[in-house]
């Protein structure tokens, strides 16, 4: 048996409802590869899935669980044997497959990743698709000329997962580092990642009324979106690139093209989801060497699947710090 928080719907009321059950092995969904999972996470669209689903899950009873890392336990494909250690995010895992809240979790092996060099399944996990995606987006900026000694690069949504690891990952190279949070009591957690600057969330709240206003920042990691992603587009320096990673203040965009036209700034959007396998790589590998791992265990709110049902529900009221890392070992 696999100890696993599952969702089940009541068909007539249509309700969902989350709990921790053993599950047989033989249920497990098909795949090649089966991993003993040590750590998961919690992410947004866990949150989602933990709840009613927000349309992401296809079936129930369902796994949720977007990422998860562990160790090979068995494999039908020749890229993995047991005991290798390996990392999965993305591919719609915890959405339309089972995903990583439970002991066992069996896969197609095109979805993994193996571990690199240096970095454990826990700390991956603290990692996970919040820090791979800020990752993802550091290396776009780098790719659209970012450098560091440019000036302050901006980061919203700072306290949260995509947020915190951004700033750490930044500072770690070299950028200064300015926060948009609207949590101004975790000021000294944000300086302590390497935030130079704290930004109130509602110095970029409101929206756009200059199309342009002083060219400030040299680039942005955006979790927000919304009329926050807008504001910040008319105070990007001349050709600097704003990366769109979330949503968590809206879906739309309610801009001004003109920053475009007359400052040549870039939206660089960011899928971690899809993403190719190589540029999987190319990410793991630069999280292993560029994410300060002192600074990210600060970041960690450990976790048991029991406590999931409360904090999906706490993550979509955009009141969850850091990472969490969920032990199933
Ligand atoms: P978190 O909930 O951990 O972080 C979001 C942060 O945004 C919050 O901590 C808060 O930070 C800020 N925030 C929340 N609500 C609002 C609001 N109404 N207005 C302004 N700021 C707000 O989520 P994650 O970091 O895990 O994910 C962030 C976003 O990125 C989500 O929308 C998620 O779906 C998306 N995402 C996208 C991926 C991709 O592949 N493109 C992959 C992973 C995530 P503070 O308190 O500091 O203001």
């Amino acid at each position: 048996m696999v100890r696993a928080l599952v969702v089940e719907k009541d068909e007539e009321s249509g309700k969902t409802r989350a709990g921790v059950q053993d599950i047989a092995e033989s249920d497990l969904p098909e795949g090649d590869v089966t991993v003993a999972v040590e750590y998961s996470t919690l992410n947004y669209k866990d949150g989602l899935c933990i709840g009613p689903g927000g349309g992401l899950v296809r079936r129930y009873p369902h796994v949720p669980g977007i990422d998860f890392a562990g160790t090979v336990e068995a494999s039908d494909d020749p890229r993995y044997a047991p005991g290798d250690k390996v990392v999965l995010t993305g591919w719609r895992v915890g959405e339309a497959h089972w995903g990583g809240y439970a002991q066992k979790a069996r896969v197609k092996a095109d979805w993994l990743v193996p571990l690199p060099e240096g970095l454990g399944t826990r700390q991956a996990m603290a990692v996970g698709t919040a820090g791979f995606t800020a990752m993802l987006a550091v290396m776009a900026l780098e790719d659209h000329g970012l450098a560091p000694g440019q000036g302050p690069v901006l980061v919203t949504g700072a306290s949260g997962g995509v947020g915190s690891v951004a700033t750490a990952i930044l500072a770690r190279l070299g950028y200064e580092v300015a926060a948009v949070t609207g949590r101004p009591e975790g000021a000294d957690y944000l300086r302590g990642l390497g935030a130079t600057q704290i930004v109130p969330r509602e110095d970029v709240a409101e929206t756009v009324k200059r199309p342009l206003e002083s060219e400030t920042w040299s680039g942005c990691i955006d979790a927000v979106g919304g009329a926050m992603l807008a504001r910040v587009l008319g105070q990007l320096k001349y050709g600097a690139s704003a990366a769109a990673v979330g949503l968590a203040g809206g879906a739309d965009l309610p801009a001004k093209v003109v920053p475009f036209l007359l400052r040549g700034v870039n939206l660089l959007g960011i899928d971690s989801v899809m993403q190719p396998y190589e540029n999987r790589l190319r990410a793991w590998e630069r999280i292993a060497r560029d994410l300060p791992m002192d600074r990210l265990e600060a970041m960690v709110t450990p976790a048991t699947l029991e406590d999931l049902p409360k904090l999906g529900a706490d993550i979509l009221k955009g009141q969850v710090r850091g990472r969490v890392v969920v032990d199933l070992t």
